[in-house]
């Protein structure tokens, strides 16, 4: 398979350089040249395969040129290794026609680690073949952070340096980031926001001398092999209900888009799929565009589920990449125009287009914490703050005719001021995380200096 950008001038690459490279050098993002075709036979034929097996299938087509078969096979099976349960993401049912796939049973309770279990992996056996090392750096206001340093630690040929805001992510996410005990990982609390986070680790990104000094690189949510690992639980959780021979639709709670735009991949694969529902909170961008072709930025404001606190998916380029025929030179001037004046439209055809796949709906704080109450009481179910979303789209616009399946993106204890708040109570961690709290942490802080963080990278990264 060859990697082409979504904005038609960057050169066209292979699995292995899409990998390491993530962001296109012409601004675009890297998508399949073509779609791998998956027969009705072939699912039949997958239909009893464990989640391991199941996703060598469907990601070999992605990965053959750089990967052969029987190593891409061991590289899955240590990525899922690490997961609680035995089928990996299981289904749930909680309703007559309403199911929960929960993708939360990795290391750090969200679905992040469905697809960075692996990318670790992937990254190291990639960097083996070349025999190159890389210094990974991100920024994190929660989830991401945690997720990337369980894909990184331990693996040989990569260091990481994650930077949050000092005093500014909860007590859960910090100690996911700071009780891991292995050289090659580094927490660096800063001392300011997470926007200054950010702006460090992009003008690290910026500096030419230190990015080729350390081979810096990023695990960031629009890496191709990230969507690439997502599209198998979509392919799972049909299969376990029914498909080919029956549709389902999927309700994905979304931010960055990568989520929701895996499931769309799975479609253009040949999953027989009906609706892809896209949820979000109050920062709604998404649900305006789809209800009016409406995709105008407004500021992000906080609420309850802050990991869709976001007001540009930068994942959605790649499905305007589509929308618009494929034209690169068309998506980069949109995307261009967009980020000058905040507004993009993609016309009549588009949006009809984008309407007959997808479906939008929001949901505000206090909806989403009468709808944890409402699902704790009618199913027993405790839902985290992002999950209820997608859940809540099911049941007010599913169909009798399909089972509709709710991604749970992370577990509840991931999120206990939101559950407390709807319900009372604290959930409990899961009993490897038990002990979260009693672990001794480890981070440096330092302040919000260029030069200090780049100095302390230069310091502690190994070889
Ligand atoms: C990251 C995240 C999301 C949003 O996922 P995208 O791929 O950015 O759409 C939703 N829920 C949780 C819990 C997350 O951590």
């Amino acid at each position: 398979m060859q990697y082409i950008s979504t904005r038609g001038a960057a050169p066209e690459l292979g699995f292995d350089e899409v990998l390491l490279v993530g962001l296109a050098n012409d601004g675009g993002l890297y998508v399949p040249k073509t779609w791998p075709q998956v027969s009705t036979e072939q699912l039949h034929q997958w239909s009893t395969l464990s989640y391991q097996a199941l996703a060598v299938e469907v990601m070999l087509p992605f990965v053959e040129d750089s990967i052969p078969r029987d190593d891409f096979a061991v590289l899955v099976d240590r990525a899922y290794s690490t997961f609680q349960h035995s089928s990996v993401t299981p289904l749930k049912q909680l309703d007559s026609n309403l199911y929960l796939l929960e993708l939360f049973h990795g290391p750090t309770l969200a679905f992040k680690d469905c697809a960075l279990q692996l990318l670790g992996h992937l990254f190291d056996h990639v960097l083996e073949q070349q025999d190159r090392r890389v210094t990974i750096v991100g920024a994190t206001s929660g989830d991401t952070g945690s997720a990337a340093i369980e894909a990184i630690k331990g693996r040989a040929r990569a260091d990481i340096f994650i930077l949050f805001p000092e005093g500014r992510v909860s007590p859960v996410q910090q100690r996911q980031m700071t009780t891991v005990r292995a050289e090659n990982v580094h927490a660096l609390a800063i001392d300011g926001t997470f926007d200054d986070c950010q702006d460090l680790v992009k003008a690290m990104f910026a500096d030419k001398g230190f990015r080729e000094k350390v081979n810096l690189s990023a695990v960031n949510s629009i890496n191709w092999a990230r969507i690439m690992a997502q599209i198998v639980y979509y392919f799972w959780a049909a299969l376990r209900l029914g498909a080919p021979e029956r549709e389902v639709d999927f309700c994905v709670p979304t931010g960055n888009f990568g989520n929701v735009f895996a499931g769309y991949a799975a479609k253009q694969m040949g999953l027989p799929m009906g609706r892809l529902m896209v949820g979000s909170n109050r920062n709604d961008i998404l649900t305006r565009f789809f209800e009016s072709d409406d995709m105008s930025t407004r500021a992000v404001e906080p609420s309850l589920s802050p990991s869709m606190d976001i007001q540009i998916s930068s994942n959605f380029e790649r499905y305007l990449f589509d929308l618009l025929d494929r034209d690169g030179k068309a998506t980069g001037q949109t995307m261009t125009d967009f980020r000058r004046t905040g507004r993009m439209q993609v016309g009549q055809g588009g949006w009809n287009r984008a309407k007959s796949e997808f479906h939008g709906f929001s949901l505000s704080d206090s909806a989403c914490v009468a709808a944890m109450q409402h699902w704790h009481k009618a199913a027993g179910e405790v839902l985290d703050p992002h999950t209820v979303i997608g859940v809540q789209h099911a049941a007010e616009f599913g169909t009798v005719e399909r089972p509709a399946v709710a991604l749970a993106t992370a577990h509840p204890a991931k999120f206990p001021a939101a559950v407390k708040r709807a319900l009372g109570f604290e959930p409990a961690l899961p009993s490897h995380l038990t002990d979260l709290y009693d672990r001794p942490e480890q981070f440096s802080v330092l302040a919000n200096v260029l030069e200090d963080v780049q100095n302390h990278v230069l310091t502690n990264r190994r070889g």
